[in-house]
This record gives C-alpha cells, structure tokens and sequence, in this order.
C-alpha cells in the first residue's frame, strides 16, 4: 500500500505523517517512510542542491533534479519496500511535481507526465493526503521555523498557484484524495487520516 502526504510549506506534512506511522507502528503493520527530495543517498544529495538558497536554479533543470531524486527513491526504496509488502508513507511524491513545476513554475503538463511516468515507471498513490493551507498562513508558520530554504522565499503569488494546482489534482482524481483544510486542530487532522488509512490496512 503506498500513501503520500502533500500540500504547501507549514501544513504540518511531517506531524501528521509521523502520527500516521506511529498508529501503524502500535499495530505491527510494517511500514517504509521515506521522503522526496531525498530518501536516497543520491536523494540527499540534490535535495541540499535544490533548497540551497544560494543557488538560482532554472525551471527546468529544477524539474529534472526532483525526477532524478524521485526515480532513484522508487527503484531503491518504494518499489522494494511495495515488494516486501510493507505500507509505504511519502512525504511528497508526483503531485508535488505538477503542482510547483506545472502551477508555479508552468512548465508544460506533457513534459511534466512524460518524465515523471518514466521516473516513476508510473507507480501512483492509493491514497493521498492534501494538507490545505493558506499560503500566507503556511509561509508565515514556516517562517517561525527560520532558515527559509530556497522555495519558501519563494513569493506569494507563486504558492498561490501550487495550492490552485494542488487543489485541480484533487479534484480531477477524488478517489485518490482526501484534501483536509490544516488550520484544523492537529489531533482532528490525525483522526481523519486515521480513518481514511485503517480500512486499506485492515486495522
Ligand atoms: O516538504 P518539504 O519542506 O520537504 O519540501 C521541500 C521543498 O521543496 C519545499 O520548499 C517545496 O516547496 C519544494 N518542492 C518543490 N517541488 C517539488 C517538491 C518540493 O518546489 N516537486
């Protein structure tokens, strides 16, 4: 079973998925949580390249780096995590891609797919979780944080358009997608994706 969180920066992606993988740790369900950019040690590496905040990187080759990260994490990480059975939780995953190089960066959807299916061997979530937010709330929240990385300095116009993007994909695969506004407390955020996993994991 393969779930990924997503939504803008200060949602609270990273709570919620350690919530998440603590209920299924406390039920034995054997799980692989892993994250993009990164999860890899190549990951690693051109995750530091791309929040680097001193460093301009142009829209395409910013696209080309998050698929070298995402093709590496699926060969050697989510794919044999799949095979060895174990629910596997992503922080980020494809949607990222066509919501902040497609809607904030408007790179063609075409190229963005193409790749993508190629670097992924078009393995998809069977369920996602959309943290909706605010952009100025999430920055802000973000920003309390310090250290802005190179997205987050990123100007608000920009996220408006990833959470537009976000909020298309979703509504183009319902199915797919639970999208929960993040303002909600966290313990009723954590309640409602518990209830959306435990059925696809038998608990
Ligand atoms: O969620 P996390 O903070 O790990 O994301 C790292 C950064 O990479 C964020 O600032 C996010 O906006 C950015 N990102 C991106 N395009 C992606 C995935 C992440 O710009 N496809």
């Amino acid at each position: 079973l393969f779930l990924t969180f997503e939504g803008p920066e200060g949602a609270g992606k990273s709570t919620q998925l350690s919530r998440l993988t603590a209920q299924l740790a406390q039920r034995g369900v054997p799980c692989t949580v892993t994250r993009e950019p990164g999860g890899t040690p190549l990951g690693t590496r051109v995750r530091e390249v791309l929040l680097d905040p001193a460093l301009s990187i142009d829209p395409l080759p910013e696209f080309l780096l998050y698929s070298a990260s995402r093709a590496q994490l699926v060969a050697n990480v989510i794919r044999p995590a799949l095979a060895r059975g174990e629910v596997v939780v992503c922080d980020r995953y494809a949607d990222s891609t066509l919501a902040y190089q497609g809607a904030g960066r408007a790179l063609p959807d075409h190229l963005l797919r193409q790749i993508t299916q190629a670097a992924t061997g078009g393995l998809s979530p069977a369920l996602t979780v959309l943290l909706d937010l605010d952009p100025a709330v999430g920055l802000a929240r973000a920003a309390r944080r310090g250290h802005p990385d190179r997205l987050e300095q990123a100007d608000l116009a920009f996220h408006a358009r990833v959470r537009a993007g976000f909020l298309a994909l979703a509504g183009a695969e319902p199915a797919r997608f639970l999208v929960l506004d993040a303002t909600q407390p966290e313990d009723a955020l954590a309640e409602a994706i518990w209830a959306a996993v435990a059925p696809l994991v038998g608990a």
